[in-house]
């Protein structure tokens, strides 16, 4: 590694707090010790110090602790300052941080250098800003299993899978007149099929573990009073979504996160979109049509005492006919008779008794592709899971190249290479950059 420069950030929230925490990581780390703290530090231990200013005057005081390289988060040498959370102590701690030879830390940065340092790897690092900005607990939970290093430990076996393959193949390559009975002898070809089925196992996995991370995006249309703000309520039930603003996700009156047994259900309200003549309103329609026209699925809510009327008809004829649309009959506890149990996509429920709302959760989660597995689910995303797909395109190819060794070869690499993308064995820089850009500053 070339000798890095020293990074320092406020790593908690803005704003006021019990406690706020100043970071700095790099070589220097132990000279702005020195010259805040003024002594040395136990390493990995709390201290109670003060924290002092260029002319030995206390900013705050705090617990300062100092984990030398390599035993940190980045692997570099690394303080931590615990003050008091106040916007204005902060600023100063960092101000006098920067003065003493460290710079800003860009978003991310920290755990870049984490990565850069084989601290961890690419999947895993992403994984700590998928917790940081978890909707729901069951995406937290996700987030932590592969920041644990489950999803990583099965890409690695994937690996380590064709690479044995590749060895095999190559070896052969360089005894051309034997070449299939080797292979044969060998058994590569039901290798590949068994590396094959493990691949769609993780690929599979991680569509999951993707959808828990991106969550599924509803369309709600209907009527004004058929129930949607009661049927909304109604499935948000007690366990709330908590939504923070990370970049494509802002908060905005039609739209709202709900947790589906531990899925961010993101729910577009269409109430919200009425015809305006100002101009800011106009373009934040246009952006939640945009929205609108990649969501997973439509919801038509109807009153089921009135059944489907010619407004219904009209609503549906905004919405894009290529998303699939289940349509939803509320208010059952207001009729007369018992309403039909199967009508092929038509779901009948009561928002106001809750009776049916079980029913249509299953169904918006089976339409979005979510398969309860029972075991704990790893987190993903969109990127692991073409990587993966185009890696199983490899070995698919690969299948029918028996007769022709250095295309099977070739595939086999361009299959590795995917796969490594994951961990990030091979990843671009500017990927890298994409990555991390999207962190928060001071992690
Ligand atoms: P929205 O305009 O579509 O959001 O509809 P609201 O959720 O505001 O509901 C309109 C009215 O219908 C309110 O008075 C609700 O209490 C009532 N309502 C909603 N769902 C039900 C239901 O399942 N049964 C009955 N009886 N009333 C309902």
């Amino acid at each position: 590694m070339p000798e890095q420069d020293t990074i320092a950030a406020v790593a908690t929230a803005a704003g006021r707090s019990g406690v706020g925490v100043v970071r700095v990581s790099g070589p220097r780390a132990r000279s702005i010790i020195q010259s805040i703290i003024g002594r040395e530090l136990t390493p990995r231990h709390a201290t109670l110090a003060q924290f002092r200013d260029a002319r030995g005057e206390s900013v705050d005081q705090g617990l300062a602790i100092f984990f030398p390289a390599p035993r940190s988060y980045t692997g570099e040498d690394m303080l931590e300052l615990q003050g008091h959370g106040g916007p204005v102590v902060l600023r100063l701690l960092l101000a006098r941080c920067l003065e003493l030879g460290s710079r800003a830390a860009r978003p991310g940065e920290f755990t870049e250098r984490a990565f850069l340092n084989d601290k961890l790897d690419l999947a895993q690092a992403e994984s700590v800003a998928d917790l940081i900005d978890a909707a729901t607990a069951e995406a937290a939970r996700g987030a932590m299993r592969s920041l644990q290093g489950q999803f990583s430990q099965r890409v690695e076996a994937l690996i380590r899978g064709v690479i044995e393959l590749r060895t095999l193949v190559e070896a052969t390559l360089d005894f051309p007149d034997e070449e299939i009975d080797f292979l044969k002898q060998a058994d590569a070809f039901a290798k590949l099929v068994a590396l094959k089925g493990q691949l769609q196992d993780v690929l599979s996995a991680s569509r999951q573990g993707s959808l828990l991370r991106e969550g599924i995006h509803i369309v709600l249309v209907g009527q004004p009073n058929v129930g949607k703000s009661s049927l909304l309520n109604r499935l948000a039930g007690e366990e709330l979504a908590i939504v923070t603003e990370f970049p494509g996700t802002t908060r905005d009156a039609i739209r709202q996160t709900i947790s589906l047994e531990g899925v961010p259900a993101h729910i577009i309200d269409t109430a919200g979109l009425r015809a305006s003549d100002d101009p800011v309103e106009k373009l934040g329609m246009q952006r939640t049509w945009a929205t609108i026209a990649k969501a997973d699925l439509v919801v038509l809510l109807l009153d089921a005492t009135r059944g489907e009327t010619p407004d219904d008809v009209s609503i549906m004829s905004q919405v894009p006919a290529s998303l699939p649309c289940l349509r939803v009959m509320n208010k059952t506890d207001l009729l007369a008779i018992e309403p039909p149990r199967t009508v092929p996509g038509t779901l009948f429920l009561s928002a106001k008794t809750g009776q049916g709302v079980d029913a249509l959760k299953r169904a918006l989660l089976e339409a979005a592709g979510w398969r309860p597995s029972g075991e704990g689910l790893f987190m993903a995303r969109e990127r692991h899971v073409q990587a993966l797909q185009q890696a199983a395109s490899c070995l698919q190819r690969a299948g029918g190249l028996e007769g022709s060794l250095e295309l099977f070869a070739e595939e086999l690499r361009l299959a590795q290479d995917a796969l490594g993308a994951v961990t990030g064995e091979f990843t671009p820089d500017d990927l890298l950059g994409e990555i991390f850009g999207r962190f928060c500053i001071g992690k």
